[in-house]
């Protein structure tokens, strides 16, 4: 092409013929690539970077990257697109070289379009992997082939690398250490050691988990790479060693958390309700990305309606499909949505008259804009962003949450202090309003409502109800109904129906001990630390349980019958005869339970299953908040599964 002499550039136009031939060459790729992926050129983002580039006279796209870095000033637009530049020119550079990056032991991450790490298909944008550090030949090699064989993204590559290292070095001071078809048994021993022996540069040891950590990965290379061609010579007495086991570390028991509400209020609610107007974006905003700020209002504030109502994961509101309302045959409205975290697609979930209005309306506005991007339309949500991969897609949890918590600010009423679940005042933080808590405002509606535990879980698509509860904070006339119904089945030593009866007696009356309850007044006040008969529950004549203390009876008799017979060659007949009568109290408590649970039909089973779930999840709450030293918590035994 003519060099243009005297042209009058327009504010549109620009030029590349003046660039030298390589950085001409990586230009024009650029270009390509960003158009076809959607991106805006801006011609004036573009001028400059041609201008700083003949003015520093530099020949590559990494070059003048490098130049606009140095600047004093260096401007966002024209780094990002020259990172961009330089990024794209040397992955097609190495495509088309000819080389394999993968048989050398520097590899550039960006360059291989290396996944971030297995949870995404991220690809990484810069940082290398160095394979020097493995010093044994052919251990060394098998990483790389495992690495690519398998295709491990960057994280876990760099992981193989730092356990590899470990088997190297203990291998290196080995006699046959670099030889794979000579190693022995004494080798194996030898890298085991290793791992078990971790210390860090300063020679402290390393925790447990890292070297179980870093031995797992080394077995799964021994056991998961045996066909690769660098461990064909591999001796058998050495591959042994994937069969060698480090101590996994205790893992501490996780304390159960205690569930407080995270619903958000019902005032606080119609306070938002009422300040809807106010979730807007104004004609200046960069937001509006050139559509008519009403529009994207509009989308807003029916985004928030459906996240209040429908009580979904906040993407899988945003991911609604445009068709996703429907009415079932006696005209009653439901909608059909995608839940990607559970793997459920094409759920349905029936809704209020109201909401469908919403999505009507919303929908009715949307199909009047005929520019979305064509794999966009598709979304009840679509991104209003003109250009660019976002374009393609739904409106992203991001995008949304920027305007949310912007209106969220705009509101001067909302309280600083709410009512807590027993009538007492907690302190409010505009934090809880996040768009998760909308979910668990779903559920806690749900339970406040009544509404049976199945049809929560099944309305909460959970595939357990022990996870819906982690979502409420029951309310006192729930509490009430599941004492009613499990107090049902209480007996005592000698199978009298004894049950508590009402919901503050039974509050007042008992107190958990690992077995079931304990009535002894002194006992009971002083929390369950006073037991005056040395917790022999099954003898005593203030114990009470019902079935939902089953197992857990069950399993203490075989602890006892275990115990008995440990001490049956030691212990002096006394000692035996009482452990043989705490055996036989317990079974005649089991029995008794056992003959009560028969007389129950499958439906009061189910009811006081339900009863015992809710109650087992009531039980580490505080009763009220920051007030855990208040009043009593249900005396219930958890049940185990
Ligand atoms: S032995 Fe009796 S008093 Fe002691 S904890 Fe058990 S039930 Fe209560």
């Amino acid at each position: 092409m003519p060099r243009p002499i005297q042209h009058q550039w327009k504010g549109n136009e620009f030029c590349l013929v003046d660039l030298p031939p390589v950085l001409r060459l990586e230009f024009l790729l650029i270009l390509q690539q960003r158009d076809r992926q959607g991106y805006r050129l801006d011609p004036r983002i573009i001028r400059r970077c041609l201008h700083i580039a003949l003015e520093s006279r530099v020949r590559t796209m990494e070059t003048l990257h490098r130049q606009l870095l140095e600047q004093n000033r260096p401007r966002r637009l024209e780094l990002g697109l020259t990172n961009y530049g330089r990024l794209c020119a040397a992955r097609w550079r190495y495509r088309f070289s000819g080389q394999d990056m993968r048989h050398e032991d520097l590899w550039d991450a960006a360059v291989l379009e290396l996944r971030v790490d297995q949870t995404t298909q991220r690809r990484c944008s810069k940082g290398t992997i160095d394979f020097t550090p493995i010093t044994v030949g052919w251990l060394k090699d098998a990483a790389k082939q495992y690495a690519t064989t398998l295709e491990l993204p960057a994280d876990q590559v760099r992981e193989l690398v730092r356990s590899c290292t470990i088997a190297s070095q203990a291998l290196l001071k080995r006699p046959n250490g670099p030889r794979p078809g000579r190693l022995q048994r004494e080798n194996a021993r030898a890298v085991f050691d290793a791992y078990a022996n971790l210390t860090a540069a300063d020679g402290t040891a390393r925790t447990a988990r890292l070297k179980h950590d870093m031995f797992s990965v080394f077995k799964r290379l021994l056991r998961d790479g045996r066909e690769l061609p660098a461990l064909h010579e591999l001796a058998p007495a050495f591959r042994f060693l994937s069969a060698d086991r480090l101590d996994t570390p205790e893992k501490p028991t996780p304390e159960k958390p205690t569930p407080t509400s995270k619903a958000i209020p019902d005032s606080v609610i119609r306070i938002l309700d009422n300040n809807l107007h106010l979730l807007s974006v104004t004609a200046e905003s960069p937001y509006a990305m050139g559509r008519p700020p009403e529009l994207h209002s509009h989308m807003l504030q029916t985004i928030y309606q459906l996240l209040r109502d429908l009580g979904r994961r906040p993407t899988e509101v945003l991911a609604l499909q445009r068709d996703a309302l429907h009415h079932s045959d006696d005209r009653q409205p439901f909608i059909r949505y995608d839940a990607p975290k559970t793997g459920d697609y094409g759920l349905e979930l029936p809704i209020h008259t109201s909401t469908a209005t919403i999505i009507k309306d919303w929908t009715a506005r949307i199909n009047t804009v005929t520019d979305i991007h064509p794999h966009a339309a598709q979304y009840l949500f679509p991104s209003l962003c003109g250009f660019g991969p976002a374009a393609k897609s739904h409106i992203s949890p991001t995008g949304f949450h920027t305007h949310y918590w912007r209106w969220i600010d705009r509101i001067k009423e909302l309280p600083e202090y709410v009512n807590g679940p027993e009538g007492t005042a907690r302190y409010f933080d505009r934090s809880k309003l996040n768009l998760y808590a909308w979910h668990h405002t779903y559920a806690q509606r749900l339970s406040d409502n009544n509404t049976p535990p199945d049809v929560i879980k099944d309305l909460m698509n959970h595939k357990r109800f022990e996870t819906s509860a982690g979502y409420i904070q029951m309310n006192r006339k729930r509490k009430e109904e599941a004492i009613r119904i499990v107090s049902t089945t209480t007996v005592n030593r000698d199978g009298t129906a004894s049950a508590p009866g009402e919901y503050t007696a039974y509050l007042r009356s008992s107190v958990a001990t690992p077995l079931g309850l304990c009535t002894e007044p002194s006992n009971v006040k002083a929390g369950g630390q006073a037991c005056p008969a040395r917790s022999k529950c099954g003898g005593c004549s203030y114990f009470r349980a019902n079935i939902s203390h089953l197992p857990v009876i069950d399993s203490h008799i075989v602890a006892l019958t275990a115990d008995l017979e440990l001490a049956a060659p030691l212990a002096e007949d006394w000692i035996l005869q009482g452990i043989n009568a705490e055996i036989a109290s317990y079974k005649r408590i089991r029995t008794l339970l056992t003959q009560a649970k028969n007389t129950l039909t499958t439906e009061q089973q189910a009811e006081i299953d339900q009863a015992t779930d809710l109650l087992q999840n009531l039980a580490a709450a505080p009763t009220t908040i920051g007030q855990r030293t208040g009043p009593k918590l249900l005396p219930l035994t958890p049940k185990r599964r």
